[in-house]
């Protein structure tokens, strides 16, 4: 059994493990990255990662919540520890240039996609195999229960919550803190934490306003859609100007409206796709049910024939961190990479849907929330930070590729070195 005073000892040990262990981790890397698939898909994905967790001993069950795969390693009495790492790609056309770039494609409703892990989830669900490594061979020196997670379709803000309502807490177990990681274009080998607020809630909303259609030269004949959605769209920015406290940032963009042919016709209907961003639960349904208000008000004062029809085309919660649970986390991340490895995180606008696993009532799992940390690992190497121009991480992103760009690779070799090493060097904080 070690303590927080043992850490360095268990440096050596950690760094030791890794050494053994990364050839192996890069090469399932590489595989991963080569087959990028798309969400609820990851079916050659999650076979690679479960095949790698069944070889060093752990218990592997496949399939949970469609693709997702959950490895249990019982070592005794303690606390239960979750790491999270999640496995799908992008419909993206890869332009990195690598050896091991895909060239993969799908087929979806929409015809043919490229796909690309432009998000990095292949690092994070490699560097949770390395931290399994880690973490079996190091077993002399911790004991509790380490579960480890791949989950599907990050993306599309659904995988996490199809695990749990396949009962991730209930048939396997309910643990007491949970560790995810994101890749960013940091400096590679530092790690970011936030306390508290550091990712937005995030609604993705499509919108049908119905209205008559008709010849465009006898519009009192007609319910014109078109007028009405004009007035959606403007009205819909008084939520944040008028609505919403000024010290909250709040996100209400309508990014797709879609009505009619030609300019002599009157369409029946108009669409909508709405995304709102916010940092707080309660007010984000505030603002998701403004929307609705609004909409259902405009429609009538417009004379639509029938109500609006609302679709929620995926759904996040805001991303809190637990404060306590983050200082531990911090504490072993100091002591093992040392505190000039660490940055004070900023807060992102940007969504996950790791939260869910956190939020009792929002996660379906009832009971208390469970504390998480959710920290980000540099991916950006030393020699092309160096030339970023800049002095903060802020400052210097402007200039770099960010995730999701088809030029965006996080796997070089000291990034997934430092994903292991923080996702063990965290569990450890609680199991150690
Ligand atoms: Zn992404
Ligand atoms: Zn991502």
């Amino acid at each position: 059994m070690t303590t927080q005073t043992d850490m360095p000892a268990l440096k050596g040990a950690i760094d030791a493990q890794v050494e053994a262990t990364l050839e192996r981790v890069q090469a399932l890397y590489r595989q991963i990255h080569q087959h990028p698939e798309l969400p609820f898909e990851e079916h050659e994905t999650s076979e690679r990662l479960a095949e790698a967790l069944e070889t060093l001993g752990y218990e592997v069950t496949r399939g949970v919540g469609g693709t997702g795969v959950v490895a249990l390693f019982h070592n005794g009495e303690g606390p239960t520890v979750m790491l999270r790492g999640d496995m799908d790609a992008l419909p993206i056309q890869e332009a990195t240039g690598l050896a091991f770039a895909s060239t993969r494609t799908a087929e979806t409703e929409s015809g043919t996609v490229p796909l690309m892990h432009a998000c990095g989830h292949d690092l994070h669900s490699s560097c949770v195999v390395g931290a399994a490594a880690v973490m079996a061979g190091l077993k002399a020196h911790w004991s509790g229960t380490l579960m480890l997670i791949c989950q599907p379709a990050e993306e599309i803000f659904g995988g996490a919550r199809a695990m749990l309502d396949d009962g991730l807490y209930t048939r396997f177990a309910r643990p007491d803190v949970i560790l995810g990681q994101h890749n960013m274009p940091a400096l590679a080998g530092t790690i970011g934490h936030r306390a508290g607020s550091t990712m937005a809630a995030c609604t993705n909303l499509a919108v049908t306003i119905h209205g008559t259609g008709g010849h465009g030269s006898m519009p009192a004949q007609t319910v014109d859609p078109v007028v009405i959605a004009a007035h959606v769209v403007t009205r819909l920015q008084t939520i944040v100007s008028r609505e919403v406290p000024p010290e909250e940032t709040v996100v209400v963009t309508v990014g797709k409206l879609a009505a009619g042919t030609q300019a002599n016709i009157i369409p029946h209907s108009a669409e909508l796709e709405i995304n709102v961003r916010s940092f707080d639960n309660a007010l984000h349904r505030q603002v998701v049910d403004a929307i609705e208000r609004i909409i259902r008000a405009e429609c009538e004062a417009g004379r639509s024939p029938t109500p609006p029809e609302f679709r929620v085309l995926n759904e996040t919660l805001a991303l809190h961190n637990d404060p306590t649970a983050v200082e531990r986390v911090r504490q072993a991340h100091a002591v093992h990479f040392g505190e000039t490895h660490l940055y004070a995180m900023p807060r992102l606008n940007g969504s996950e849907d790791f939260p869910f696993f956190g939020n009792a009532t929002e996660g379906g799992f009832g009971g208390e929330d469970i504390p998480y940390v959710y920290w980000f690992i540099g991916a950006t190497p030393a020699e092309r930070w160096a030339e970023t121009p800049g002095e903060s991480v802020a400052e210097k992103m402007r200039h770099l590729e960010m995730p999701h760009s088809p030029y965006y690779f996080p796997g070089n070799e000291v990034t997934l070195r430092t994903g292991i090493e923080a996702m063990a060097a965290g569990a450890l904080a609680y199991l150690g």
